[in-house]
């Protein structure tokens, strides 16, 4: 039997260890936890970027397939100082069980550039996006490997990389990847997929529990694309969203924020943050939502950000996990005997990748869907795919997190076994 792997990163450790906890659960074969447990494809590319001031800054960028049992890898491209490979790994194997969970025919990949967007200009942003693509075009393509946006990416980031590699191929490459703008390949109605989504697994987890949305109060960590979408959504289905936060601060309200007020306030903002929403949204500013006494918590920001520290004191009953990995494993136990119900990542913002799917098979047939037909469809699957994680949970008397790991390793594995070790 073949060691098992263990990493000092939080979130490959944590990747790695409930996948070991689900296989062992589920009796899975020796040989396939330890095909499974390891990545086809890591590579690491350097980006020289020429600086507006003429110095010239060397950038480490990453990709990582995890698996492409079940199609071409699939994942987003994030640029964010903590990037380095095992982050993006574990990133990469969250992406396998989410496109598996959720029924669509790819494997989990995810990449990304170490840098600190904020500090940088477009020109700067432009020449990094590009020469990230140039290095990484050898091993991405639509019948290989699909890049989106993630952390602090979106359409434009999207238009330079595949305008790089469309122009080195010589012919355009539309669904090279996914997440581009409505004008130029993108779908209508997949910027706002990923919060639609969450906001769908909040809405159906009310269901279940027989509450009624408009007696619901809710905390949305995080307002940028999944956290805004995610408020919106729950907003319109009559939730009271009683905070929000970005990198400005929380903004508290008990009487429920105006979210309308919210989105006008970051789209006013070239920078697309809520500065000095207390005084247009009139509501409190505080340091931190994750604390306030609500029903439902949408952590929609980073990884970590439920832990050790910060779990004890959440008062929420249910969180919906909008972020990938925002909760530590230590936050997770705690939670845990604190009775608290999470509905998992992988299952949560899976209407991002669901979304991406949908723009890729539209894009291959060179056809447009109406937006009605994009969101009705995803809401669709993300309400089956909900039902089946809920279903399974109930029927093995496991957690949710550990139901969708099982049902997504399920269908690998049965892949896997079908086409042999070597893939
Ligand atoms: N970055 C998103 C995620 O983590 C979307 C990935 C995709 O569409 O490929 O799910």
């Amino acid at each position: 039997m073949q060691e098992r792997r263990k990493s000092t990163n939080v979130l490959l450790d944590t990747a790695l260890q409930e996948f070991y906890g689900a296989a062992d659960e589920m009796g899975l074969d020796e040989k396939l936890i330890a095909v499974l447990s390891h990545s086809e494809r890591r590579i690491q590319v350097s980006i020289p970027v020429e600086m507006d001031d003429g110095s010239v800054n060397v950038f480490e960028g990453y990709r990582v397939q995890h698996s492409t049992a079940l199609g071409p890898s699939k994942g987003g491209i994030r640029y964010d100082v903590e990037v380095d490979m095992d982050e993006c790994e574990a990133l990469a194997i969250l992406m396998t069980w989410k496109c598996s969970l959720a029924g669509i025919p790819y494997g989990g990949g995810k990449g990304g550039i170490a840098c600190d967007p904020s500090v940088m200009s477009k020109k700067e942003k432009e020449r990094m996006s590009r020469t990230y693509g140039a290095r990484i075009s050898p091993i991405v393509g639509k019948w290989s490997d699909i890049p989106a946006p993630d952390m602090n990416t979106g359409g434009q980031e999207m238009v330079w990389i595949m305008d790089t590699i469309s122009k080195m191929r010589g012919e355009l490459e539309p669904a090279l990847l996914t997440g581009k703008p409505v004008s130029y390949w993108g779908s209508r109605g997949r910027h706002e997929a990923t919060g639609r989504g969450v906001a769908t697994c909040g809405l159906e987890l009310m269901k279940e529990l027989g509450k009624r949305p408009d007696k619901i109060t809710a905390i949305v960590q995080g307002f940028g694309n999944v956290g805004s979408y995610t408020a919106k959504t729950l907003n319109d289905a009559g939730v009271k969203i009683v905070g929000i936060s970005d990198v400005t601060g929380g903004y508290y309200s008990p009487d429920g924020i105006d979210i309308r007020k919210a989105f006008e306030c970051v789209h006013s903002n070239p920078k697309r943050i809520l500065t000095g929403f207390e005084k247009v949204g009139n509501c409190e500013k505080i340091d931190d939502v994750l604390f306030i006494d609500a029903d439902f918590l949408f952590p929609c920001a980073r990884d970590g950000v439920i832990n050790r520290k910060t779990a004890p004191n959440i008062k929420a009953s249910y969180i919906v996990e909008g972020a990938n990995g925002p909760i530590t494993p230590e936050g997770d136990n705690i939670l845990a005997s604190n009775g608290v119900m999470i509905v998992p990542d992988f299952l949560a913002n899976s209407g991002g990748v669901i979304g991406s799917y949908f723009e890729w098979a539209q894009n291959l047939q060179g056809v447009f869907w109406t937006e009605e037909e994009y969101n009705n469809k995803l809401v669709h699957i993300m309400k089956g795919n909900f039902r089946r994680v809920w279903d399974y949970a109930e029927a093995r008397h496991v957690t949710m997190r550990r139901a969708a790991s099982m049902a997504a390793i399920e269908r690998v594995a049965e892949v896997v076994a079908m086409r042999g070790t070597f893939l």
